[in-house]
């Protein structure tokens, strides 16, 4: 009797309710999650490194988890594309020497400059080059600035500061205040500098303005670089490409008669004029290079009545494998969060698409390789797409999910861009969630994942991150959470799985969110677009229109 009153009332709310675009969703649970986790998180997997028999073993495991899933191999009949790069060695001479006409400095290799190349020749010498101060080497035209105007920095080194100069300003006018544009970060830098056809580029580290410590970067610079395989389209490249601590730039800056702190100030201002600092600079550094080739790993899942329609879910799975060890000698960097996690929320997606009704569209399941190297599997993927970028309708990407347990919020990275941010929001409403704009924009984040390279090319992608409004201790409470998160676990051993200080909780809700978003792009007609004013929409509408 109690059986027939259920089935009764079910079917009538169905009446009432259900349209036939609401099926009833995969619900996640953790151990949809924790498993796959643990299990790329493990030190059996050596920290996922590319090139590694750490990438063999993440590469098999995906295949093999996808397969036995049933989605079927998304690159023709293979579940692999193989992304050819080069593995470059920079090992820079213990010393590098700064010199004016009456006196010298001599800087420690590691500890006072990491610098490295993306030249295969066997030796980078660089004797006596000139150096050149260039503000915060940003050639802007839409800020109305240009930090090279006047200077010829052709066969120089600059010498430029991180970020750009809105941060700190309070003025989310200039530039865009405190948070970072694409000319605030490390990558743009080099290529501008490259783009001037100056010989060297050193970049002076400082901690909030970069957004994270300089033990970062001498941990990634420990080990070999990778960069895709250029052969046959090489551009020009910098001799070499680095970072000054504070303390060595201040050296540098006395050393040419500078007052350090007026000029960094004079550099925020506009038309500051850059200017040749007496002083010469000589480094050497010997490379070894090594051609291969790595793995994106891809399946998919056919759509019913477009078929020819893509969504792309996307997540890296490499990280920096087994490198310098920490206090504790552990030297397994295993990338729990980073991407382990993300990684696993891809698999908990492809299972459930698999177990829910086939959508209209179909749904591809991209795993990235090298993106701790330079985002390189993605950018290999956007400029071979194996599906045409004008029939992918959509991008979403996950970079490290929530360990942290329920969060009201998820935080928005690079808000305002496009409108898959509108089609989250209604998924978060109707679960009692919000979304908030990033907590930390100054640390440019948007250019700090996969997702930017579809953005590139001009795919609407959606990308965010664990928000900070914790369900049972508050805001303060979820902010402190990612901070220490960025001061003790970020691109260290420490990023490990710990039960004891994870909870997924929150990871199952923010998953469960990315599906419905996914699914529901995926049983209807939408092409989001880039709104107004994003620096990718004139990109899109390109080739949309042909
Ligand atoms: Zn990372």
């Amino acid at each position: 009797m109690k059986k027939s009153l259920i089935a009764v009332s079910l079917g009538l709310s169905c009446l009432l309710g259900c349209q036939s675009s609401e099926q009833t969703n995969y619900q996640f649970q953790v151990s949809d999650l924790e498993p796959n986790l643990v299990k790329l998180a493990s030190d059996e997997f050596q920290g996922r490194r590319p090139f590694t028999e750490g990438e063999r073993i993440t590469t098999a495991f995906l295949e093999t988890e996808f397969k036995n899933m049933g989605l079927e191999p998304g690159n023709g009949d293979s579940y692999y594309q193989d992304v050819p790069m080069v593995s470059i060695v920079s090992k820079s001479a213990e010393t590098m020497e700064l010199k004016n006409s009456t006196a010298s400095v001599e800087l420690k290799g590691f500890e006072d400059f990491v610098i490295w190349t993306q030249k295969t020749d066997s030796l980078v010498e660089i004797t006596e080059a000139e150096v050149v101060f260039a503000g915060f080497g940003i050639v802007a035209p839409e800020y109305g600035w240009n930090d090279y105007e006047g200077l010829d920095v052709k066969g120089k080194i600059v010498v430029v500061l991180v970020n750009d100069p809105g941060f700190g300003t309070e003025d989310a006018t200039f530039f865009k205040g405190n948070t970072m544009t694409y000319y605030g970060r490390w990558t743009y830098k080099y290529e501008e500098a490259a783009r001037q056809g100056a010989l060297g580029c050193l970049i002076v580290h400082n901690t909030i303005p970069a957004g994270y410590g300089f033990n970062v970067i001498q941990g990634k610079h420990h080990q070999p670089i990778l960069y895709l395989d250029d052969r046959g389209k090489e551009s020009y490249k910098l001799g070499f490409e680095g970072w000054l601590t504070l303390p060595s730039a201040k050296k540098l800056f006395e050393l040419a008669g500078k007052n350090d702190s007026e000029l960094l100030a004079a550099a925020r201002k506009p038309g500051f004029q850059g200017m040749s600092l007496g002083v010469n600079l000589s480094a050497s550094i010997q490379v070894e290079a090594e051609y291969n080739v790595s793995q994106n790993v891809v399946a998919k899942i056919t759509g019913q009545s477009k078929p020819e329609e893509y969504i792309i879910y996307s997540a890296h799975w490499d990280h920096f494998g087994i490198g310098k060890p920490d206090e504790t000698g552990d030297s397994i960097y295993n990338g729990a969060l980073d991407n382990a996690s993300g990684t696993a929320a891809l698999l908990a997606l492809a299972k459930a698409f698999a177990t829910d009704a086939k959508p209209d569209r179909s749904v591809i399941f991209l795993a990235v390789t090298a993106e701790e190297q330079g985002l390189w599997g993605s950018a290999f993927y956007a400029q071979n797409p194996i599906y045409p970028l004008e029939k992918t309708v959509a991008n979403i990407n996950m970079d490290g999910v929530n360990p942290y347990g329920k969060m009201k919020d998820v935080s928005i990275i690079g808000a305002g861009q496009s409108e898959m941010e509108d089609l989250l929001n209604v998924e978060l409403e109707k679960l009692g969630r919000y979304s908030a704009p990033e907590p930390n924009p100054v640390a440019g984040y948007y250019f700090r994942s996969d997702h930017f390279n579809f953005a590139k090319a001009g795919v609407p992608a959606l990308y965010f991150g664990t928000g900070i409004d914790h369900f049972e201790k508050g805001k303060e409470y979820g902010k402190s959470l990612q901070e220490e998160y960025v001061a003790v676990y970020y691109h260290k051993p420490t990023d490990a799985y710990d039960p004891s200080r994870w909870n997924l909780d929150g990871a199952v809700d923010d998953v469960q969110v990315l599906y419905n978003v996914g699914r529901s792009l995926a049983n209807s007609d939408k092409w989001p677009e880039w709104k107004a004013g994003s620096e990718f929409k004139a990109v899109r509408d390109g080739y949309m229109k042909k």
